[in-house]
């Protein structure tokens, strides 16, 4: 294997349907973390990767399970269970076998999985267990529960064991069950460990389970480069930020998943309320609200059940390491971790734009929230709006990423002609004003009020009936302003003329109205494009001809 070419899929001997389903999920080389782990998993080695989420490692060390499936039922005589994949939390484990149903998509018949961590009666996951599903998804509670109740034998069969987010193993208190399952795995099996940090903990569940491994220690960048990533800035204040923000989404200059980050919770809901004036849907993550809750929020984000979500940023609970002061704290430590570790593995997928309403207040923030898109090896891009107040912390982001590179200009000017949008600013306007500081503590405590219920009530409802619970959408407007229907429609004649071609309208002054509805079920012909982030964010306001070079 050459160490320093760029390998394709194409290359590393994988099986036609898996390469199948990789283009089908439009993948079109492998990150780095695949690049390297795949090739070593397939030669049979033990392999410790250091990787973060969003650099791919859920696929790294999925295709090469599929492989090994595929290539061991050539000559297998019975069916039975081959690999163990473990994470800490349902959601992750959820995730993960996302990611096996996408890649099996083409041998779904002779690759089964199955997911048994939720939480329901052993005898209802009983009889998927007794199928022998190739692969078994879990946390190691529940794979420990099975294999005690005698519904899952592994001594013999397993030939992959997997754990992800190994770091968080340990800390979601999850040390005795994996030395406890551990005597009922095979003494040699191919072992992965998957880990954000290679913490002690890690160390040591490397040496109860990893004989001679590799250990991967990629170093990624920060950001994403430049072709992949483009980073926009405009300079606007409030009122205009809020004008462009509405012209943007509603003439659906913007496509695809959208995160708009603005510092405050009570801004979240001061944005969704806004926006909800012009039927905009939108759901607020509330960093506030359960990790339970912002999974499902995001989840459905994922799935496209909505596109855009609003988000402050939610550092303290995804630092994994954070520093603790006395034994008294280490209760709330274990807490947090287990939270930390619920958002970190769940995480925005396919996101195209990221919209920084309120610049973040520090380049750790910018890096946090720009690293919410360009996942893996898709395109994105980050639009900044920047107050005069906040320029001094653009430049500081600008020099940082620069690093002495004193040629280059990180950020491009995202040209937009708000004196061509007088309309849109009179409209804008009121329905800013319209949302009180009391609107918006309504709306929190109304939004409080749905997600508990929702929580408490209706836990158990939907443990059973689990695609019921994609009805349960976080979007919902909250109706705290009054709604003018009128706003909900963008008559023609409040669309500037160099931007009634690119918003639909016909020359013959036809327009589809249906494109500027946006109700919270239809669909544009401009969000068609959502793949292609980019194309989303070169519109260079009314000055098409004049393009920036940067
Ligand atoms: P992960 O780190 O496994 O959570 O993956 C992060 C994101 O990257 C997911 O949305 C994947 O669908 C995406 N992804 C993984 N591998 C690739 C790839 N080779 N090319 C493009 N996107 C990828």
């Amino acid at each position: 294997m050459s160490e320093e070419k760029p390998c394709n899929f194409h290359e590393m001997e994988l099986d036609d349907r898996i390469l199948k389903a990789i283009a089908k999920l439009g993948w079109q080389t492998p990150t780095l973390i695949q690049e390297k782990a795949i090739p070593l998993l397939l030669e049979g080695k033990d392999v410790l990767v250091r990787a973060r989420t969003g650099s791919g490692k859920t696929a790294a060390f999925a295709i090469p399970v599929i492989q090994k499936i595929l290539n061991l039922k050539q000559t297998a005589a019975h069916q039975e269970i081959k690999a163990l994949i473990l994470a800490p939390s349902k959601e992750l484990c959820h995730q993960i076998c996302g990611v096996i149903k996408d890649l099996t998509i083409k041998c779904s018949r002779e690759v089964r999985y199955v997911d048994i961590a939720p939480q329901v009666e052993l005898s209802v996951q009983k009889p998927l267990l007794v199928e022998k599903p190739d692969i078994v998804v879990a946390t190691p509670a529940r794979a420990l529960k099975h294999v005690k109740a005698g519904n899952m034998t592994l001594k013999t069969s397993l030939e992959l064991l997997v754990i992800d987010e190994a770091d968080l193993v340990f800390s979601f208190g999850y040390e005795d069950e994996m030395k406890d399952l551990m005597t009922f795995l095979p003494k040699i099996c191919q072992a992965i460990l998957a880990s954000a940090t290679l913490s002690e903990d890690v160390k040591s569940l490397k040496n109860l389970i990893l004989h001679n491994p590799v250990t991967l220690k990629l170093k990624e960048p920060d950001l994403a480069p430049a072709s992949q990533l483009t980073h926009y800035h405009l300079y606007a204040e409030e009122m205009d930020k809020a004008t462009i923000l509405y012209a943007l989404l509603k003439l659906h200059l913007i496509r695809g998943k959208t995160i708009i980050f603005v510092n405050t919770v009570d801004k979240c809901y001061k944005i969704k309320l806004y926006l909800e004036q012009f039927a905009i849907p939108t759901c607020v993550l509330n960093s506030e609200l359960p990790a339970a809750i912002r999974c499902h929020s995001v989840n459905q984000f994922n799935q496209g059940i909505y596109d855009i979500i609003v988000a402050s940023d939610e550092k303290a609970l995804e630092e994994p390491g954070m520093k603790i002061q006395d034994d008294s704290k280490k209760k709330s430590k274990r807490r947090k971790d287990k939270e930390s570790g619920v958002s970190r593995g769940i995480d925005f997928q396919c996101v195209a734009n990221v919209i920084n309403f309120d610049f973040p207040l520090d380049i750790q923030a910018y890096i946090h929230r720009a690293g919410r898109t360009a996942r893996g090896n898709n395109q994105g891009s980050v639009l900044s709006f920047v107050s005069m107040k906040e320029k001094p912390l653009l430049d500081k982001v600008e020099n940082k990423i620069k690093q002495g590179q004193e040629d280059i200009s990180v950020f491009k000017s995202y040209q937009f002609k708000l004196e061509e949008m007088e309309s849109f600013r009179y409209r804008a306007k009121d329905a800013w004003r319209a949302v009180t500081k009391i609107a918006v503590r309504e709306a929190r405590l109304k939004e409080i009020k749905q997600e508990i219920f929702n929580c408490q009530k209706l836990k158990t409802y939907f443990e059973d009936n689990p695609t019921d619970l994609q009805v349960l959408r976080h979007d919902k407007a909250l109706h705290t302003v009054r709604i003018q229907q009128h706003l909900a429609d963008v008559p023609e004649y409040i669309v500037p003329p160099t931007l009634k071609s690119l918003a639909g309208i016909t020359k013959r002054g036809k327009r589809k109205r249906d494109h500027y509805k946006t109700s919270e079920s239809s669909t544009s012909k401009f969000q068609v494009k959502k793949s292609n982030p980019l194309l989303t964010m070169q519109f260079e306001g009314f000055n098409k001809k004049k393009k920036k070079n940067t």
